[in-house]
């Protein structure tokens, strides 16, 4: 079954139509991963989100599958262990969307980590986080340091500490799960609210309302077992269910920042001190062209659909990559687009943003609802495990049926069937080699396939037959074909959806995502045949993305204008 655009509505009816085994409400990583589990393990189950797959925290991350060094700082070792270890398996199942990435801890006199320090801290994540023996540690003079990063601050460097983590897309590897899991016959639908909870007589959760945003058209949607992964959302969840009663949700808001690669020609992943005395770290990654940096840590108290990045945020990075890299002088007007995520942590008296831990936690309220609170993108597979795992015994135990453990663990993600990440290349490059046979580009073949591995054949087939639409719509062939495939088969409602989550752009090429705005909005308009006030709705809410993305206290006019 794909995530078509075109069977929304079928996908809901079907869902109304007969009791699921489960329900998953929320389609961010969390959501999508249980879904995907879930399915493997025989159960007929259904996942909505109000918003896009991913719309929420999921697409707003630092984009790292990584064990989070620096929880070991706070002896979260149990944390650092897990998803430490699922790092190489997020890789393993989807090459594609994640690739492992050189990390340096540079290291300063007067710094948080002295070279012994960072030496053993180092060790201990290897050992915790079972690194290959050809990733772990090694640690570099100030002579190496500075050869793979002469932009660094020279004085009071003493060498650095080398690392491998894994760089990824986090609303690709949300949608790639999501794709896999309605493959194997799940049913997710987006836009569609759960609005309401269904009881029976004695209290027990049985059902939800959802109301698609599209057409306000409603659903009874009933089902055996009830998951709330909503995220910054699940206390809301667990409000409306009555069963918010001792530990809750502590958000908390992260911005990162986006500079072109030639005004600031970094070239290797950092990860650093700030110098500003808060004792925080923060991420500068080079992508594509690009260099993104962050994150920011502070406490969020608003609704948590669209965070918007301030001027504060902006500067507090800005200020952290200056003290690092002191010959480049970024300004405001560097930033060429930036995010804003929450992180739905579990509270913990008394402790900074940045203190609380990132662990997990399932709550299980006497209605039934099961509620998953916390985590990290990294550790979406094993969240899910424990999650299906309390579904299943459950079911379990009230029918007498048995479900199979966990499987996840070998299930490559749609896009990601190469039979092991060491068939990657040599897959990208049997591709390329195909392409050309057939005429097309090595620059664009390259491209689909590192973006939609082993799913690239259907994008090459739009390529083969786009050609006259293209014209007509004055769009290049490619970015029509991620389009198709956007709306075939990554249910792309919005141009927001294409612009933001499927392709990127607004967040690493955003002059790119403004030049083909019409065009884009134009061929939506066509192929799903909107109204002129949908229209209307569509271009505002672009406009506004982009603005958020890069207009907050900068000089760079150029988004005032209308998208459309
Ligand atoms: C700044 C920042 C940086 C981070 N960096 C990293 C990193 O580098 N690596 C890492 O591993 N983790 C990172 N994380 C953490 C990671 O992003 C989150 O743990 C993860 O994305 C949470 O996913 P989720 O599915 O639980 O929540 P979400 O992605 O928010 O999904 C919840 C979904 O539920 C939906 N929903 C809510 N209410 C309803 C309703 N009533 N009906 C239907 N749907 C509903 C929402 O629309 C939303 O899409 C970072 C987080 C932040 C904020």
């Amino acid at each position: 079954m794909t995530l078509s655009t075109y069977e929304r509505t079928a996908k809901l009816e079907k869902m109304a139509g007969a009791p699921l085994d489960l329900l998953v409400i929320g389609g961010g990583i969390t959501g999508a991963g249980i879904a995907l589990d879930a399915t493997v393990r025989g159960l007929r189950v259904g996942l909505v989100d109000m918003q896009d797959f991913a719309g929420g925290t999921s697409s707003r991350s630092t984009k790292l599958v990584h064990g989070g060094l620096r929880y070991l700082k706070q002896l979260e070792v149990k944390v650092v262990a897990e998803v430490g270890k699922e790092r190489a398996i997020v890789y393993e199942n989807a090459p594609h969307v994640t690739s492992p990435e050189k990390m340096m801890l540079p290291i300063y006199k007067k710094g948080t980590f002295g070279r012994f320090s960072t030496a053993l801290g180092l060790k201990v994540y290897d050992f915790l986080a079972g690194v290959k023996k050809e990733e772990h540690r090694v640690m570099l003079s100030r002579e190496q340091t500075l050869a793979k990063e002469p932009l660094l601050k020279k004085e009071g460097l003493k060498g650095s500490g080398y690392y491998v983590e894994y760089r990824t897309d986090d609303a690709r590897l949300t949608i790639e799960v999501m794709k896999e899991a309605s493959d194997r016959g799940a049913l997710a639908v987006n836009y569609a609210k759960v609005d309401e909870l269904i009881y029976d007589a004695n209290q027990k959760l049985t059902g939800v309302r959802v109301v698609d945003q599209l057409n306000q058209q409603e659903y009874r949607i009933f089902a055996k077992k009830i998951v709330n992964a909503a995220g910054p959302w699940v206390d809301t969840i667990r409000e409306k269910d009555h069963s918010k009663k001792g530990k809750h949700l502590h958000l908390t808001k992260g911005v990162h920042i986006v500079i072109d690669g030639k005004r600031f020609p970094m070239k290797q992943a950092l990860y650093f001190d700030t110098t500003n005395g808060d004792k925080r770290m923060i991420f500068v990654i080079p992508r594509d062209g690009k260099v993104y940096a962050g994150t920011t840590d502070t406490t969020y108290s608003q609704w948590p659909i669209d965070p918007k990045p301030t001027a504060e945020d902006r500067d507090y990075i800005l200020a952290a990559i200056n003290g690092m890299f002191p010959s480049i002088h970024l300004t405001a007007d560097d930033v060429e687009s930036s995010w804003a995520g929450v992180r739905p942590l579990i509270q913990e008296e008394g402790k900074s943003p940045s203190e609380i831990s990132r662990k997990d936690e399932i709550f299980i309220a006497n209605s039934g609802l099961i509620s998953i609170a916390g985590g990290k993108l990294t550790g979406y597979r094993k969240m899910a495990e424990r999650v299906v795992d309390t579904v299943t015994r459950q079911l379990s135990e009230e029918t007498g049926k048995t479900y199979p453990e966990c499987q996840t663990i070998a299930i490559e993600l749609s896009g990601g069937h190469f039979g092991g990440s060491k068939y990657y290349i040599p897959f990208v490059q049997e591709q390329i080699k195909g392409g050309a046979e057939q005429g097309l580009k090595k620059e664009t073949v390259a491209q689909l396939v590192k973006k939609y591995g082993t799913n690239s054949s259907t994008l090459f087939h739009y390529l083969r037959t786009n050609q006259e639409e293209a014209i007509r719509y004055q769009l290049p062939q490619e970015l029509l074909a991620t389009l198709q495939y956007g709306l075939n088969e990554e249910m792309v409602v919005s141009p927001v959806d294409y612009f933001t989550r499927r392709s990127g752009m607004t967040l690493f090429s955003i002059h790119e995502a403004k030049k083909w705005a019409k065009p884009v909005m134009r061929y939506m308009a066509d192929q799903l045949k909107w109204t002129d006030q949908q229209k209307e709705h569509y271009a505002d809410e672009l406009t506004a993305s982009f603005r958020d993305a890069s207009d907050y206290g900068s000089t760079n006019k150029d988004s005032e204008t209308k998208a459309v």
